[in-house]
């Protein structure tokens, strides 16, 4: 039996319908940006295995790194011990963080990372004996797949089964260009007549939502109306963070900054799961108390595992090295020159592009969204050129490695100029 049949026997895999989904690629090897299947053809990794590489697959500072820890430390339990690289960790994330935040709690991942912020806001409100349950959230967010990020991502069909489920959220509209107006007055209107625990969204790219992009004009507008107002700010950096959006945070874009922020995915360079809620000392404060009640209780077996911390500090030595940036940049440039070329292409509705981050919204006959049926064909098509990107529905995006080379972004837009010319 071949990799696929015996998977096939065993596996489930994420956000994939059994009876229509091609047999997974099995993939042997990843070298920089490629990654290498069993028969040894090379694919372009356009969309940085699910946007967490940043410095390049099989990275031998990563691999060095985080295997002298395993020699180490592996693992220790988080709560009454720590340990050099948790401690390290939150110091150097601290000083690439906005300056207002003080505390770091480590989780599993992005979803966790969510949920550790939507607890600590709705308990910060308990503990301070008010009563603040509901949660302001934008249409068409994403914010991960367990339960309470469910609650505040868009209503839509990853999570239909479970609709009746969910926590009542206020969504309001995305302040795309020419909404501004029209969500500043959602959120006064929702700030005056109800009792808000708190405010998340994606700063400036939402990403599971079609790489929809916003200003951070707007966005400083909300978050300082939240401030004014005793709202808690959340800002959810899983995916744009590490220098995706062109900065190292989406936030360093702005002058208001948020008091919670969410990490992961690119955490680790985007080699082992690790979650990251950092937040403000006024939050951290509230949980100071004689009454054990007022104890954050949240925890997972693997909080702060010692070889996860191990990674991101490798990550972040890499990230201290000026070609991190410059990649980035140079990234940023290309994508920009290739943006004016292919804006006004007549099957596209839009192109936008911001950071490393670049996106394709292709005409379609189907009402747009992530179950449109262009998926797979677009899809199919860049798997035959040996690129992996997976469109979200009729959106097409290229969000790769830091580390990718000119001529791979060159061939990845050729590709797409001609899919776009053939449609
Ligand atoms: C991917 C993502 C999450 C969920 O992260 P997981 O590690 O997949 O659980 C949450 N928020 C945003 C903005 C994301 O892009």
């Amino acid at each position: 039996m071949n990799l696929q049949e015996r998977d096939k026997k065993v596996v489930w895999h994420p956000f994939t319908q059994i009876k229509t989904a091609p047999l997974p690629i099995p993939i042997v090897r990843g070298e920089g940006a490629y990654l290498f299947d069993e028969k040894g053809k090379r694919y372009i990794d356009g969309m940085a295995s699910w946007w967490v590489n940043v410095h390049g697959h099989a990275h031998p500072y990563l691999a060095k790194k985080i295997s002298e820890q395993l020699f180490t430390l592996e693992h220790a339990i988080f709560s009454g011990f720590t340990h050099e690289p948790a401690v390290q960790l939150a110091e150097r994330l601290l000083k690439r963080l906005p300056d207002n935040q003080s505390k770091i709690f480590y989780s599993d991942n992005g979803s966790t990372a969510v949920e550790v912020a939507l607890k600590m806001a709705f308990q910060y409100w308990s503990n301070k004996n008010s009563v603040k349950t509901k949660i302001i959230a934008f249409e068409n967010a994403y914010h991960g797949d367990t339960f309470g990020g469910m609650s505040v991502g868009a209503r839509n069909a990853f999570n239909l089964p479970f609709s009746k489920l969910l926590f009542d959220v206020i969504h309001i509209p995305v302040p795309v260009k020419g909404s501004e107006k029209e969500t500043m007055d959602a959120l006064k209107k929702a700030i005056a007549e109800q009792e808000i625990a708190a405010f998340i969204f994606e700063p400036l790219v939402q990403g599971a939502g079609g790489m929809v992009m916003y200003s951070e004009k707007v966005l400083d507008e909300m978050i300082k109306h939240c401030r004014e107002n005793n709202v808690i700010t959340i800002a959810d950096e899983v995916m744009t963070g590490f220098g995706r959006t062109g900065k190292f945070f989406a936030s360093d874009y702005l002058m208001h900054k948020p008091d919670i922020v969410c990490l992961s995915k690119g955490l680790t360079g985007g080699v082992m799961p690790l979650g990251v809620t950092s937040c403000a000392d006024f939050i951290y404060e509230a949980f100071i108390s004689d009454d054990k009640m007022k104890t954050f209780f949240h925890g997972h077996s693997y909080t702060a595992n010692t070889t996860a911390c191990s990674a991101a500090l490798a990550s972040l030595d890499l990230f201290d090295l000026p070609d991190a940036f410059e990649n980035v940049h140079r990234i940023e440039k290309k994508h920009d020159k290739f943006l004016q070329k292919i804006k006004s292409h007549k099957a596209l509705i839009d192109a936008r592009q911001l950071g490393t981050i670049i996106a394709f919204e292709v005409k379609t006959e189907e009402h747009t969204n992530y179950l449109n049926s262009l998926s797979e064909q677009i899809s199919a098509f860049f798997i035959s050129k040996g690129i992996i990107l997976r469109p979200l529905g009729n959106i097409d995006y290229v969000l790769p490695p830091y580390c990718i080379k000119d001529e791979d972004l060159d061939y990845i837009y050729n590709a797409i100029e001609v899919f776009l010319d053939e449609l």
